[in-house]
């Protein structure tokens, strides 16, 4: 309904528009355009595109000064889904034969992202890289253009052309960590194939450009967790040097790691590890556990200090010490770990607001990267106070 209405409200403005420039111009002519508006604006209004569509398509071959007439509709079209009617009225206006060159390469622009808003990427792809080559698109028409081989997981066509931008920021990130991110995926698929050297070095490019390259050392970690524990630990200890966070958000990767291998000496490494990058608020129930184990199933003392900033790290520790005692409150102790433990953290995108259960690099939401951070229990429910 609010789209019908803001569809009206652009039509009724264009029309006084376009009766007033009338008006202006020529008396003689005032009469045909006002009633030829009036006809199509009514069509609309009741909902009879179809008539209203040939009378706006029609009315192109009228006067010039209508042009913005159509690009507001093809655009208003398109943000209702109604792709072919949108690619039609920007074709009809490209089919004229004498078009000012701004206005047929701001039709382009629309027609372009027509074709993209209906996947048929191809055809704005064609498009965005002639126009990308006139100075007012460029910006657009790129990030158009990275959006289309990213979304169409052309990964090889991603890098060569962002390599080749001469910018050194794109979509808000820059450009060697959008590149390293391409490496990765590239890596994503290798590995899904089982063709592990051939993604261990393709993550090797995506770190050469991107030292801090946080997503290649996560998957060298899950790579080598199997077969090379030590080299995964390695991996594992760079990554938190570049961002401790990632303790939290591996919490079960890295204890699956000690329960695969069943090694004191790894055990000790993990137990290291946790010690060194735990802080303030990164409490996890998963690594609590783990320390409770390797503490002689006691309270794990060390590690609760060091996150103890979490006001979840005491309440869980009290609700554990007494979740196998056989009083009354047992069952809702059990209930109340469950709970912290299945929420312990959860992530938000800093630039649209998107929520999501687990981790991922990209935001399926706005296409960034990067922009999904955790935020424990504790932020949580600081920030709702
Ligand atoms: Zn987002």
């Amino acid at each position: 309904m609010i789209e019908i209405l803001i569809f009206s409200i652009i039509a009724l403005l264009i029309v006084i528009y376009g009766i007033n420039k009338n008006i202006n111009s020529s008396n003689t002519t005032h009469n045909i355009y006002s009633s030829e508006y009036y006809r199509g604006l009514n069509y609309l209004l009741n909902n009879e595109d179809d008539k209203a569509l040939k009378i706006f398509t029609d009315l192109i071959d009228v006067d010039s000064s209508t042009i913005e007439t159509h690009l507001a509709l093809g655009g208003v079209y398109r943000r209702r889904g109604e792709f072919d009617k949108a690619i039609l009225i920007h074709q009809n206006l490209l089919s004229r034969p004498k078009l000012d060159k701004s206005i047929k390469n701001q039709t382009l622009y629309e027609l372009a992202k027509d074709f993209f808003s209906a996947g048929l990427y191809d055809k704005s792809e064609k498009i965005l890289i002639n126009l990308k080559e006139n100075k007012s698109y460029s910006e657009s028409c790129n990030e158009y253009l990275l959006l289309i081989y990213e979304l169409s997981k052309d990964w090889d066509s991603a890098i060569k052309f962002t390599k080749n931008l001469k910018q050194k920021n794109i979509r808000n990130s820059y450009i060697d960590v959008i590149i390293s991110h391409y490496y990765c995926e590239k890596a994503k698929d290798y590995k899904k194939d089982n063709q592990l050297n051939k993604s261990i070095t393709v993550l090797r490019k995506a770190i050469d450009i991107n030292d801090h390259c946080k997503r290649a050392y996560v998957t060298l970690f899950e790579l080598n967790a199997q077969s090379n524990p030590s080299s995964a630990l390695d991996n594992l200890k760079i990554l938190l040097e570049i961002d401790s966070q990632y303790l939290i958000i591996l919490s079960d990767e890295i204890v699956k790691l000690s329960t695969t291998h069943q090694d004191n000496k790894i055990d000790k490494i993990i137990y290291d590890i946790i010690l060194k990058f735990s802080n303030d608020h990164n409490f996890s129930p998963i690594l609590y556990e783990y320390m409770f184990n390797l503490n002689g199933f006691d309270s794990p003392e060390e590690y609760i200090n060091l996150t103890k900033d979490n006001i979840f790290t005491n309440i869980f520790n009290n609700l554990y010490l007494t979740k196998n005692s056989n009083d009354n409150t047992s069952l809702s102790n059990n209930d109340l770990l469950a709970l912290i433990k299945n929420n312990f953290l959860t992530y938000n995108c800093t630039n649209c607001g998107y929520t999501a259960k687990n981790h991922i690099w990209q935001c399926p939401s706005c296409n960034h990267w990067e922009t999904i951070k955790p935020i424990t229990i504790s932020e949580r429910v600081t920030y709702n106070a």
